[in-house]
Formats: C-alpha cells, sequence, structure tokens
C-alpha cells in the first residue's frame, strides 16, 4: 500500500521518524496504556463491561485525529494488534458502532468498522453489521451526559435477528459510555462486551 510505504517510517503516535516498525521506543515506554482496566458502565441495574487500550491523552488524541479525519485508515491495522493483546474471552461475533450516512460521506469509512475489521482478521472472528443509524444526530463532543442521553436515545435499530450469542461490541473512543450502552440495548438478548482503542481521561482511576 502507498500510504503505508509514505507513512510507516513515522512513530503513528508521535510522528517521530522510525527506521522500522510502527511506533518510537518512546511510545513503547511512555504511552498511556489502560493496563487492561475494565470499565462498567451502570444503567437500568444493567452493567455493561468495556475494555479500553489506551487512555485518550496526548499522542493517543493526535494519533486518533489523524486516523479519523486525516485519512491514516492503515493506523488501523496496528491499533487491531493492541485491541487484541487485551481480549481474554472467545467471542462469537464481532460487531461496531454505526455512523450516520451523512458522517460516513464526509469521511470515507467509518473509523469502529475499520478498526472491527482489521481485529477480525488477527483473532480470525466473523464481523457482521448488527446496528445501523436511523437517524443522524448531532455530534456528542462537549454534551454532557444527560444531554448525550438524550440525543442518541433511540437512534439506533438492530440490523438483522440475532440472540444468545457472545458479541464484542468495537468503537474507537469511549468516553460516557451513552453510545455503548444504546447500542447494548438494541442486542438485546446477547452477552455483549464493548472494547475500545481509548476511553477518556475521566474513566482514568485516581
Ligand atoms: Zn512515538
Amino acid at each position: 500500500m502507498i500510504l503505508e510505504f509514505i507513512f510507516g517510517r513515522y512513530c503513528i503516535f508521535c510522528q517521530a521518524i522510525i527506521s522500522d516498525g510502527h511506533m518510537c521506543s518512546k511510545c513503547k515506554k511512555d504511552l498511556p496504556y489502560t493496563d487492561r482496566e475494565v470499565i462498567k458502565i451502570k444503567e437500568d441495574d444493567n452493567y455493561l463491561s468495556v475494555k479500553s487500550v489506551f487512555y485518550y491523552e496526548d499522542y493517543i488524541m493526535d494519533s486518533i485525529y489523524r486516523f479519523k479525519y486525516k485519512n491514516r485508515k492503515h493506523y488501523a491495522k496496528y491499533y487491531a494488534r493492541y485491541m487484541k493483546s487485551i481480549i481474554d474471552n472467545r467471542f462469537d461475533v464481532i460487531t461496531y458502532v454505526p455512523i450516520s450516512k451523512k458522517r460516513l460521506k464526509e469521511r470515507g469509512y467509518n473509523q469502529a468498522e475499520v478498526l472491527a475489521k482489521e481485529l477480525g482478521k488477527l483473532i480470525n472472528i466473523e464481523v457482521k453489521e448488527l446496528i445501523y443509524r436511523h437517524k443522524d444526530t448531532q455530534k456528542l463532543r462537549n454534551k454532557g451526559v444527560e444531554a448525550r442521553k438524550n440525543i442518541i436515545e433511540g437512534v439506533f435499530r438492530k440490523k438483522c435477528m440475532v440472540k444468545g450469542k457472545k458479541i464484542l461490541l468495537i468503537d474507537d473512543i469511549y468516553t460516557t459510555g451513552t453510545t455503548l450502552n444504546e447500542c447494548s440495548k438494541v442486542l438485546n438478548g446477547n452477552n455483549v462486551h464493548c472494547l475500545t482503542l481509548a476511553c477518556g481521561k475521566n474513566t482514568k482511576k485516581s
């Protein structure tokens, strides 16, 4: 791939020039790994398990920004390796948080889908589009928990019948858990676990 050739010489996190691989030795050592922490979102007496590889800060923020908005789609191949490293369960199927048609058109790809597909290849599990968005929403960024809930409620629908499966739900960033929670509600009747590349700083243990 030409892009890989062009970008391959730079660390995908801090963009330092490197001779091989995809990251520099400093990032390897200093990136804000979550140490496999499991976050549990509590809603309606149900707990949803969420695992994230990194905290969403510093170079992780910059790297994900390039992945989503600066056409560095190929980063997903490397991100998926980290995601694989914190999975300790076997799943029946992998799915992902859908984005709206409008956003898909603007960006050209759904970053969560790209991550899910790279991960699926690595762990040899089928990736299926189980959920879709039936309406566009405003961006959730900078919105509080309650506002997010109101915006996102009822936005997702089940795309196909699936029951009694162990599902791994993928997204790029976990912030308040509103989106993941809403998606998991749609997948009721299944055992849903969430995995994201990064999670917000406010989820950090103090
Ligand atoms: Zn680096």
